[in-house]
């Protein structure tokens, strides 16, 4: 290896080989050390982990050095951006773990989605009046706040698939809560941002000794969820689920309620079940797109969208052409109304899954796209349309409004082991910082995943008693004769679908590296203009497709992806330049792995 300067080094300007950091806070962990490479994008023989926090890659590679396995490594991983990244995901949330087990060569999920009381109803967003409660004051309410499934889910994958005990796994995440980690810029920020929706726990949780909230560069320590993890590493799940922490829990969110006697209790909280699903699981250009179901739209959607690009030939077009962006936001336009219409929890709603990604129906809304015009009249404003994969005009067809547009909070992260286990896996506490409110004494953020449910009291994403809302999580893989070739994902509210699936298009079809495939500018669009677009999608490129008829809007960061490429040789790790993220790979004999932006 050739060496990281401790403390962080800049070595270039483009965005594909922005600086990395070194990690101080991981007891026996150094990018210095020979074994490990930090960056943007890394590559290295043995594991790979891929996340939006050095911290966190850092500790998931100490658990691949010690002989763990990529779930191992994920499971220490998510309870420590508990800890460091308190505002994207932890164990007041939920998610989706998308496992590849080697050994079998099948694939798991774990979906520890978050569920509404057994006593919600479909009408617990709406005020006296009928109106909807409005979305800012929505978030905060205890009727958003959803049963958390992390920590069922992690001890779940546990026993499943995990070689270490619960109890290691759990231990880094405990030290950093109580002997302190460095705040970085994002969750400084993200402080600074939602102090409006703090309770007074959060205020406390997020402040030092003398009550001042924690900014960049402070050393942060969280000794009220040191305590809740050491109860969980000592008991289990149960410590979470069941008890004093359960009591508290279920005491802050009736505390939030309109209605208390509607929202999650302690017996919703203990009643709590993950489900193991069966992935989506589809061909696309000779690999096999593999991703989360319903109860998230992400996996649908993002096999929908990437195979439409491929029954338009879309690959026969440059990357940066006017086609091939007029393709991506024709097959979203549509894709975008067919979710809104078709797609629930299927525990609760008979959702047309097998017709909807079958080919021929997507053939038939592929035939709607030409270059040249558009399938809709955007300029007028109009509107995109579902088609019938039943082919039979549905006769209880009731149309869910499209989920509100989330602003990029969740985190999603990736590791690759030694053996080829694979581990995509994203989690959220819905919006950034959730719903605001810390559980008092125990230290971690109540999600606000509820408000991912329509607000109308109809449709397939309705609430419904014990319902799981409606996600776009996407953590995905893609598998080349049944064995993965890339892992991918995304934050960002509706736009993690359209990220995932740009990460997916251009590392595969356009064959670019990790960190040029997430960096190269994506676009998004839903069923209404206008087309949204990140840096460097040419304003020839957005002039011509102005008129075949689309409407462009702003430029705006889409999503942060994470991403792990399984080639013939190596593992190559990147982490998207959007948030703070870094991948860090491993490599049994020392030497390192050679980082890219470091001369290899
Ligand atoms: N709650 C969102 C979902 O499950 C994710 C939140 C976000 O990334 O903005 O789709």
């Amino acid at each position: 290896m050739t060496g990281a300067a401790a403390g962080g080094l800049a070595f270039a300007t483009s965005p594909a080989q922005a600086e990395y950091q070194d990690v101080t806070d991981v007891p026996g962990f150094s990018c210095d050390q020979p074994q490990f490479t930090c960056g943007r994008e890394v590559r290295a023989a043995d594991g790979m982990v891929s996340t939006v926090d050095p911290i966190a890659s850092g500790v998931a590679a100490t658990i691949l050095r010690e002989g763990g396995n990529a779930v191992d490594a994920a499971i220490a991983l998510q309870y420590v951006l508990t800890v460091t990244q308190p505002h994207g995901s932890g164990i007041g949330g939920g998610g989706f773990m998308v496992i590849y087990d080697a050994d079998s060569g099948e694939v798991d999920i774990v979906n520890s989605r978050e569920r509404a009381s057994r006593n919600a109803e479909a009408e617990q967003f709406l005020d006296d009046d009928g109106e909807e409660v409005p979305f800012a004051e929505r978030i905060q309410t205890g009727e958003a706040m959803g049963v958390p499934g992390t920590v069922r889910g992690l001890e779940a994958a546990c026993e499943r698939h995990g070689s270490r005990p619960r109890q290691r796994l759990i231990r880094p995440a405990i030290e950093l809560a109580r002997n302190g980690f460095t705040v970085d810029a994002f969750l400084a920020e993200q402080i600074a941002e939602n102090t409006e929706k703090f309770n007074d726990a959060a205020l406390e949780t997020f402040s030092d000794d003398g009550g001042t909230l924690y900014e960049e560069g402070d050393t942060m320590t969280n000794p009220d969820l040191a305590d809740t993890l050491d109860r969980i590493r000592r008991e289990g799940a149960e410590a979470f689920y069941e008890g004093e922490v359960a009591a508290d829990l279920a005491a802050e969110i009736a505390r939030n309620a309109r209605e208390p006697d509607r929202v999650v209790d302690e017996e919703d909280l203990a009643e709590y079940e993950v489900t193991f699903d069966e992935p989506v699981r589809e061909e696309w250009y000779g690999y096999e797109i593999v991703s989360q179901p319903p109860p998230s739209s992400g996996g649908a959607i993002v096999y929908y969208i990437l195979k439409l690009f491929e029954l338009l030939g879309g690959e026969a077009h440059e990357i940066r052409s006017p086609e091939k962006y007029h393709l991506l936001a024709e097959a979203q336009s549509l894709a975008w109304a067919d979710r809104n219409e078709y797609l629930g929890d299927p525990e609760f709603v008979e959702v047309p899954l097998a017709e909807l990604l079958s080919e021929e129906y997507l053939q038939s809304r592929a035939d709607l796209i030409e270059i040249g015009s558009t399938v809709y009249d955007y300029e007028n404003d109009e509107e995109s349309q579902p088609g019938d994969p039943l082919a039979v005009a549905s006769s209880a067809s009731t149309t869910a409004p499209a989920t509100a547009m989330q602003s990029g909070s969740t985190t999603h992260f990736s590791v690759v082991d030694q053996w080829g286990n694979a581990v995509s896996y994203t989690s959220t506490i819905e919006q950034f910082m959730g719903s605001g409110k810390v559980v008092p004494g125990r230290g971690f953020m109540i999600n606000n995943e509820l408000t991912d449910f329509s607000a109308e009291p109809e449709g397939p994403n309705r609430v419904e008693p014990g319902k799981r809302p409606l996600s776009s999580m996407s953590p995905s893989m893609v598998l080349e004769d049944g064995v993965p070739v890339l892992t991918a994902g995304s934050p960002g509210g509706i736009r993690i679908i359209t990220a995932t699936a740009h990460a997916i298009l251009h590392s595969m079809v356009y064959e670019l590296d990790p960190l040029d495939a997430i960096v190269e500018p994506s676009i998004f669009k839903s069923t209404l203009p206008p087309v949204h677009y990140e840096e460097g999608v040419p304003e020839s490129a957005r002039e011509t497709t102005s008129e075949w008829g689309l409407v462009w809007g702003d430029e705006e960061v889409q999503g942060n992806v994470q991403v792990i490429r399984v080639a013939d040789d190596e593992l190559i790790g990147a982490a998207d330049p959007s948030r703070d993220g870094q991948a860090t790979g491993f490599d049994r004999a020392a030497g390192g792995g050679g980082d890219r932006g470091r001369g290899r």
